[in-house]
């Protein structure tokens, strides 16, 4: 048997797999690169090859050019691809639209590359699938046991809440662009909202993108198009950066919501001037975390970013052999 170092290893550029000469989600430009998702920590322009979901290729597409990379691979979800004699293959990751944890298989062994992942069912995007490895590389973005996510409808419950009390404000919900905005507009669908929806302009082009890949958001409209004063009782979704500054003096006496995993930590909410906290994340929470090492069972577990002392910790104790990678370049993109 192998050892997993021969397999992948940690590099300055991220992770690198020798026999396969690529890396999974680099931080700099790198010559082959097979990339987890489109969030712009994971999936960055300049690699010479890509490989992804269609879904992360189109993605990159509309942020950074159709330029975006010498040459592209799209895989769908549990094709097999060889590079350099190890086999890769993409697997849900349930994060957002297009997610894939990464595989890859070489002389008996599995390494399984997570990227971003959460468990909870998500309407935008297909569900996490456990893969039997012998290591598992996990994010612990949310990796301590306060952070526990309720579930989405009591969150959205609470906006149409406020929405049936101060009918005469815009609601302003500020959610990151990717994922996060479309995941909101579906459950509130779900949650029966039928009105037309007002997006800031950063979100129309991913939204559109989102609707080509089978996600229906219903009824929307560009924000900046509606006069002042008309969206009184509405909805309007936006990023956080544009909740902050000038672009959202146009409302009137807005009710502020931002949806986030961190929403969790009052005081964060208090310094944002956040009047309504959704805790809302893309990220597995802590029993999400530890409940998947727990089911997965493998044989060691990597984290690569965010508390990994305290999910190193559980894992020890519950006898996966657990090591924190540190790696620098990865950030959770509400932070
Ligand atoms: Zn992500
Ligand atoms: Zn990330």
């Amino acid at each position: 048997m192998i050892r997993p170092e021969q397999l992948l290893c940690p590099r300055p550029e991220g992770l690198y797999c020798p026999p396969g000469d690529f890396f999974i989600d680099p931080t700099r430009p790198v010559d082959r690169a097979v990339i987890t998702h489109g969030h712009a920590d994971h999936a960055r322009a300049g690699h010479g090859r890509v490989l992804a979901t269609q879904a992360t290729l189109d993605i990159m597409a509309v942020r950074y050019g159709a330029d975006f990379a010498g040459a592209v691979q799209a895989m769908a979800y549990g094709e097999v691809a060889n590079v350099g004699g190890v086999e890769i293959s993409l697997v849900p990751a349930g994060h957002i639209l297009g997610s894939a944890q990464a595989v890859a298989r070489w002389k008996g062994m599995t390494i399984v590359v997570s990227g971003d992942y959460k468990r909870r069912r998500d309407p935008t995007c297909a569900a996490f699938e456990p893969v039997p490895c012998d290591v598992f590389v996990s994010e612990a973005t949310f990796g301590l046991p306060v952070f526990r996510h309720p579930p989405d409808a009591d969150e959205i419950g609470k906006l149409t809440a406020s929405l049936a009390q101060f009918p005469e404000r815009t609601h302003l919900v500020g959610a990151y662009s990717l994922g996060k905005a479309q995941r909101i507009i579906r459950l509130l669908r779900e949650a029966g909202w039928d009105r037309p929806i007002y997006v800031h302009g950063a979100m129309e082009r991913l939204d559109a993108l989102y609707e080509a890949h089978g996600v229906d958001l219903g009824p929307t409209a560009p924000a900046s198009a509606a006069g002042l004063g008309d969206l009184a009782g509405e909805i309007v979704i936006a990023p956080p950066s544009a909740i902050a500054d000038r672009w959202s003096r146009r409302f009137a006496d807005p009710v502020t919501a931002f949806a986030s995993g961190w929403m969790r930590v009052r005081a964060r909410a208090r310094q944002g001037g956040v009047e309504l906290p959704l805790i809302l994340s893309d990220h597995a929470d802590w029993d999400e975390l530890t409940a998947t090492v727990a089911e997965l069972s493998p044989g060691e577990l990597w984290i690569t970013h965010g508390r990994e002392e305290a999910l190193a910790r559980w894992a020890e104790l519950n006898g996966v052999p657990a090591r924190p990678l540190s790696l620098v370049g990865y950030e959770d993109e509400d932070t």
